[in-house]
């Protein structure tokens, strides 16, 4: 989760000039304020990590899940996580104001941070907070994770409520981090049917992928008709990803955005988890690519590729998978879409 995984996407899109054309621009992100955490942060956690700023343990740190293991404690952790969420926050406003109709924070997307503790390299839920400023003012927000780890956090936060629709596909809890997403978590009370999960076998191909999105995903945002898009764009469901078990390619990442790009809400896109840093830049610049409406050669320019020994944008030499094990996985997605038919599709009177 280091700044490098950043880095390395900003200098790849750098290198195709992808920042040059007129309907492009960068901004810099604001630090969150303390009204914004506030939003979904308790007043006591907000504090611990402010008091971790030098990057020293504290007495109590442990108590908020911050130390050794997942959330390390680090120089300037307060700051940093101001930034990250506050990059969210911007890009919300951007949106709101109908200045541009789409943006993409690749710093955000920290959505298992939890109230009041941290949680699965999380330190603040930036999705959770800036879907909170979209329903300050009145929007309705489709919310869809594609995080190879169930978007936890952010199903947390609306749980209860049918003003977000929250929909996240990923690896089954069974066989992954944190354990949680199965089909069941429908929400409460009045978020009875807003809260979907698609989980998915250890190994399910691109393919695979694709068809469970676009058999769930997109007809349940056509009915719910939000106002808002946000889009979580994990990318540890990469088959090169050394923590998870999906087998996601950089074609199939670029056809489930390209799906995004055809709906017609103005969107906000925030990064998340991947940790082989190279299928990271490759396919969140992928992503910003069709964000932006450009289209990216596969040879990566020179200097980014003797840099980095790292020559297709787009992934070659894809392990295939045990045909037996195949069938498992596609039996595995055909139930985990039928149950969502069952249990979901009527709260939104989709017939099937
Ligand atoms: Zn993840």
């Amino acid at each position: 989760m280091k700044p490098i995984r950043l880095k390395q996407t900003y200098e790849l899109l750098t290198a195709y000039k992808a920042f040059r054309p007129n309907n492009v621009s960068i901004e810099n992100p604001v630090p969150a304020s303390a009204e914004d955490l506030l939003t979904f942060h308790s007043p006591e956690y907000i504090n611990a990590v402010e008091a971790l700023n030098d990057g020293n343990a504290t007495k109590d740190a442990i108590s908020f899940n911050l130390g050794p293991g997942d959330n390390p404690i680090y120089n300037n952790i307060y700051d940093a996580s101001l930034l990250s969420t506050g990059g969210s926050l911007v890009a919300a406003k951007m949106l709101e104001t109908g200045k541009v109709d789409r943006v993409f924070n690749i710093s955000g997307g920290l959505h298992h941070a939890m109230p009041s503790y941290a949680y699965g390299f999380c330190v603040f839920n930036d999705p959770v907070i800036a879907i909170k400023h979209f329903l300050k003012h009145g929007l309705k927000v489709a919310y869809v994770d594609i995080d190879c780890h169930h978007g936890d956090g952010v199903q947390h936060a609306f749980y209860d409520t049918d003003a977000v629709l929250t929909i996240s596909m990923h690896e089954s809890g069974q066989y992954l981090f944190p354990g949680t997403g199965w089909i069941e978590e429908l929400g409460t009370g009045k978020g009875r049917g807003y809260s979907v999960n698609l989980p998915l076998h250890p190994y399910t191909s691109a393919e695979i992928l694709l068809w469970a999105f676009n058999q769930t995903v997109l007809q349940l945002i056509d009915r719910f008709n939000p106002d808002i898009l946000v889009t979580q764009l994990g990318i540890d469901s990469h088959f090169k990803d050394p923590i998870t078990h999906l087998h996601q390619t950089a074609q199939g990442f670029e056809a489930i955005i390209k799906e995004f790009d055809k709906l017609p809400y103005p969107w906000l896109a925030v990064g998340g988890g991947g940790y082989d840093t190279m299928a990271v830049a490759r396919c969140w610049s992928l992503a910003f690519a069709v964000m932006s409406k450009q289209t990216l050669s596969n040879n990566i320019p020179a200097k980014y590729s003797s840099k980095y020994s790292i020559h297709n944008l787009y992934d070659i030499d894809i392990p295939s998978i045990e045909p037996n094990y195949q069938l498992n996985t596609q039996s595995y997605a055909e139930n985990s879409v039928r149950e969502i038919n069952k249990l979901i599709f009527p709260t939104f009177g989709i017939r099937t």
